[in-house]
């Protein structure tokens, strides 16, 4: 029977193939098997049934469920319950949590989405629908991801020494609350004398006062306001709602926060803080233009001298303007040689006749004439335009004076800006070789100021100043807090008596006496006295009473272009009392008062 063997054949070709089938799909579940087993994350495969067609160890690892509990053929609903038994879910309660998955997985698209479990962990759940009806959900433990992530997002936004807000989102915030509210304020603010702590006491200690002050900040405001640190010192306040009252007040409030003492590690720090204010909408529509007029009226409010505060102006961004085409002006002045020297002349009060010149910068500008130091140099010194001014000027000072009778003396005047240049005595030194003066013709005039940053530092430079030979005179003396105790600190050869004790005589008690006192000092010590800023002959007359050794001022002479200082020299010294010993105590001025008229 063909047939029936045929059909034997048929038959035993369908076994066999069914068993190829089947081992093949053994083979299959084995693959399935070991790549489940293998994958990183938690994975359960669904049948349209929603039973559990197979799943991975992590599962129950992750929901800390016991591994027997999930078994092949279990129902999803079944899954569900137990999770939630062991205290991992988390959601209103089974039903709910089941209804809302289910319905999920009947969209039919792929979808992930994070479950919070009890422990605090995060676990991002994906479905992946299958043909059959079920479907594949895989499970990942994100905790660590989402911590770091948040992490890079609050490092994006807050400093991470004082966890404040920084620049990024400050500028965020404020264009936000911009948007909303009407008032707003802006508080910038700068601890007065941070730098110090940070350079004597290092940053460690710096760092920890950061953080404190930060904290002492964080809780001076409103819920609604906004603290953030710009970087260094420096922080900023939000204030909203914020009008220039509640600025002002807030300011104060601050000021005096940040006044009082820190305890660091021991040490205790008092720092006080500056303020700048700005409102708007009258002073800056935007959070960049709000912040720069903040900022500037925190430098006038540094220039008032610190611990206050300042409401922003329009004059204040006015005259940064102007300083910023002043500094531009004067850097194509120097390229230009623009600038001149000036010279005024000191005259010998016991031989009425000139002992030497100060040289005094000016500025030709070609449209505005010529232009005075005090509106120049403050911005050259902010600039360190000061440092190449300067070795210009000390150089031009000594070839001048290389072509002067020999008896006569230069001074030139010292920024302190200078004082932090290394070049200084190398430049002083240049200047007197190559215009071959010698170096006790040269004098160096230098103010409190250039002690008072770093007095050490500054009286090292003085001595390799003075070992080459050169004179170091105090100019403005009696202006500054404390100057006579530099005069402690450095053997000054000259001490030029300021201009405004002068302008007392004869107007406020006791003039004369300081001036009295100050040349006693000076006598006593060695030291040569200049009576600054005399322009009448009774201030003269009383200068010299009081002791003075030479005076400086509009009576003999302003300072004059270097054509003119023969004539200057021929007409003091012509009228000068020469030869006379001793000191004229009680004398009148040392040339009839005919001449005095004759100011040039
Ligand atoms: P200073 O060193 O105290 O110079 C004296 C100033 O007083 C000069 O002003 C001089 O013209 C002025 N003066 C002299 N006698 C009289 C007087 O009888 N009455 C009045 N009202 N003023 C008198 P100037 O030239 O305008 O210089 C101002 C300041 O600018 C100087 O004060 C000095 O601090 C600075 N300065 C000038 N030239 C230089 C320079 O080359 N380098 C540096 N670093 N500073 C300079
Ligand atoms: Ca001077
Ligand atoms: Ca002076």
């Amino acid at each position: 029977m063909p047939g029936l063997i045929a059909r034997i054949d048929d038959i035993a070709d369908a076994l066999g193939a069914t068993a190829t089938r089947l081992h093949a799909m053994a083979q299959h579940r084995a693959q399935l098997d070991t790549a489940f087993g293998n994958i990183e994350g938690a994975v359960a495969l669904w049948d349209g049934e929603e039973r559990l067609v197979m799943a991975n160890r992590r599962l129950h690892e992750l929901f800390g469920l016991p591994p027997e509990a999930i078994v092949a053929g279990m129902r999803f609903r079944t899954f569900i319950d137990l999770a939630i038994e062991h205290g991992h879910l988390e959601g209103p309660g089974p039903e709910d949590v089941y209804t809302r998955r289910c319905a999920l997985v009947r969209r039919g698209k792929a979808l992930t989405f994070d479950i919070a479990l009890t422990s605090g962990r995060v676990v991002q759940v994906s479905y992946h629908p299958q043909e059959s009806g079920g479907w594949l959900a895989t499970y990942e433990d994100v905790t660590e991801r989402q911590r770091a992530q948040a992490q890079v997002a609050f490092l994006a936004h807050h400093d991470p020494l004082t966890r404040l807000a920084n620049r990024v989102l400050f500028h965020l915030k404020l264009g936000e609350v911009l948007a909303r509210v009407g008032d707003v304020a802006v508080l910038y603010l700068d601890l007065d004398r941070f730098k110090e702590v940070n350079d004597t006491l290092g940053h460690t200690i710096g760092d920890t006062l950061l953080r404190f002050a930060a904290t002492r900040l964080g809780n001076c405001f409103r819920q609604s306001d906004t603290v953030a640190r710009l970087g260094g010192d420096e922080f900023a306040v939000i204030l909203s709602p914020g009008t220039r009252d509640v600025a002002v007040a807030a300011a104060q409030h601050a000021i005096d926060i940040l006044g009082r003492p820190f305890d660091v590690e021991g040490h205790e720090i008092t720092v006080g803080t500056s303020i700048g204010i700005a409102v708007a909408p009258q002073q800056g529509k935007d959070s960049e233009t709000l912040l720069r007029h903040a900022d500037m009226a925190l430098y006038a409010a540094k220039a008032d001298g610190r611990g206050t505060f300042c409401v922003f102006e329009q004059i204040m961004n006015d005259r940064l303007l102007a300083r910023h085409a002043l500094e531009g002006d004067l850097r194509t002045a120097i390229a230009k040689n623009e600038l001149r020297l000036f010279y005024q002349p000191l005259v010998n009060t016991r031989t009425g006749i000139v002992s030497g010149f100060e040289a005094l910068m000016r500025w030709h500008h070609p449209q505005r004439g010529l232009i005075a130091p005090a509106d120049f140099i403050p911005v050259a010194e902010a600039t360190r335009l000061i440092v190449p001014l300067g070795t210009w000027s000390i150089r031009q000072a000594c070839i001048d004076l290389a072509r002067l009778p020999t008896h006569l003396r230069m001074a030139v005047n010292l920024s302190p800006v200078q004082f932090r240049n290394k070049e200084l005595v190398r430049t002083v030194r240049d200047a007197l070789t190559a215009s071959g003066i010698p170096a006790g013709r040269l004098e160096l005039e230098v103010t409190e100021s250039t002690l008072m940053k770093d007095v050490d530092s500054a009286v090292a430079i003085l001595d390799e100043l003075r070992s080459l030979g050169v004179r170091i005179a105090m100019d403005d003396f009696g202006t500054g807090y404390s100057s006579l105790s530099y005069l402690r600190h450095f053997p000054f050869d000259k001490i030029k008596i300021d201009k405004s004790f002068v302008d007392d005589i004869g107007q406020r008690r006791g003039a004369d006496a300081i001036i009295r006192a100050v040349t006693g000092i000076a006598d006593s010590l060695g030291i040569e006295t200049v009576a600054e800023g005399v322009e009448s002959p009774e201030q003269y007359q009383r200068v010299v009473q009081e002791g003075c050794d030479q005076v400086q001022g509009y009576l003999f002479s302003r300072a004059v272009g270097v054509a003119a200082l023969p004539d200057v020299i021929r007409r003091i010294d012509g009228n000068g009392v020469s030869g006379r010993h001793g000191r004229p105590r009680h004398d009148g001025p040392p040339f009839p008062s005919g001449v005095l008229r004759q100011k040039p």
